[in-house]
């Protein structure tokens, strides 16, 4: 590929977003999956991850979907072609932007496609040589097909955003019930679903930590209504984006939400990448065995995400927020009674 056109392409690929109509993402999006699937174990093939990567933002919210399909196909055979082959590295430079997903959107890019630009001269041969590594194009490719489609590619390193982990910790604390913040001020600053088009994994996260919170925002410790009335919002504002995918597990394979501190830390650990890892090696998924298949002896961890799950789980968790309300309202009265006797 000539230097012009790789940078034409490259400039196309960045202006990819999740806003941008099907009609003009979904050919690029077919010409570098096509490229990459043709020979995905190819010298060129980190240019085509990257452009996948690039447009990950967009296929991760509401691609056409023979696009997503063949993006996807496309990542997991670049998986299979570079990811077993072995390397003298500890680590890959891919490893170092996992910190930065907090909303699984890249900005940064992969540092990949630079290298076949003009002025790549100035990159020293050894970070070439780690850039364009097998394992780092590989994990590439993991990261992308994670993000778009969740739990569907293993090996990926565990370990969430330190931002996810220290919300968490913040979390866990209220659930816990020992908050070491304002919780009234903590809850309300979760209610809030950042992105407007938020990925699978984000969406999920959100409206499971709200699930895992709803039972401290309805008891006695929550006495300002502004928590309740902020969380019901929230969650009214994100549930219409969860689409109406059908539901493809078996009765009671959903996830188990009982216990607020495990579901609190799925929450958060469902946002990244690094943080779905955590949550595969806590249920058992063995890198060994990547390439069997031995579907239905494993918890279908991709429930989590199951627009289906969360529809349901959205409307438990508003259920009780709801009610919560109406108890509230009920008390606030009570209490206005009782303040008149006592003052
Ligand atoms: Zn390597
Ligand atoms: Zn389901």
């Amino acid at each position: 590929m000539t230097s012009p056109r790789l940078a034409q392409l490259t400039d196309a690929w960045q202006r990819v977003s999740s806003t941008s109509a099907a009609e003009e993402a979904d050919p690029l999006v077919l010409d570098c999956a096509g490229r990459l699937a043709a020979d995905p174990g190819g010298d060129q093939a980190h240019v085509w991850v990257s452009g996948l990567v690039m447009m990950s933002e967009y296929l991760s919210w509401r691609p056409g979907p023979t696009a997503e399909r063949a993006a996807l196909e496309a990542l997991y055979a670049a998986v299979g072609a570079l990811g077993s082959r072995s390397c003298s590295h500890s680590d890959h430079p891919y490893q170092a932007e996992m910190d930065a997903l907090e909303d699984e959107v890249w900005n940064a890019g992969t540092g990949l496609p630079a290298l076949g630009l003009a002025g790549q001269d100035r990159i020293p041969d050894s970070d070439k040589e780690r850039l364009l590594c097998p394992g780092n194009v590989a994990g590439w490719a993991r990261l992308a097909a994670d993000v778009i489609s969740p739990f569907t590619v293993r090996r990926i390193p565990v370990g969430a955003p330190r931002y996810h982990q220290s919300c968490i910790s913040t979390l866990s604390g209220i659930v816990n019930d020992y908050p070491y913040v304002d919780p009234q001020q903590a809850l309300i600053d979760e209610s809030v679903l950042t992105a407007a088009r938020p990925t699978r994994g984000t969406l999920a996260g959100f409206l499971v930590t709200m699930n895992a919170t709803c039972w401290y925002a309805t008891s006695e410790r929550i006495t300002d209504r502004a928590v309740l009335d902020a969380m019901i919002k929230g969650i009214e504002a994100a549930v219409p984006l969860l689409g109406d995918a059908p539901c493809t597990h078996a009765p009671g394979e959903h996830p188990d939400t009982s216990d607020p501190d495990y579901t609190n830390q799925v929450g958060y650990l469902l946002r990244s990448p690094g943080g779905r890892a955590e949550i595969s090696e806590y249920y058992g998924w063995d890198e060994e065995d990547e390439d069997e298949d031995e579907e239905g002896e494993e918890e279908p961890l991709d429930a989590w995400v199951c627009p289906a799950f969360l529809h349901d789980l959205a409307e438990e968790t508003l259920g009780t927020l709801r009610g919560g309300l109406a108890s509230f309202t009920a008390e606030g009265g009570e209490q206005d009674a009782d303040t008149g006797p006592c003052s």
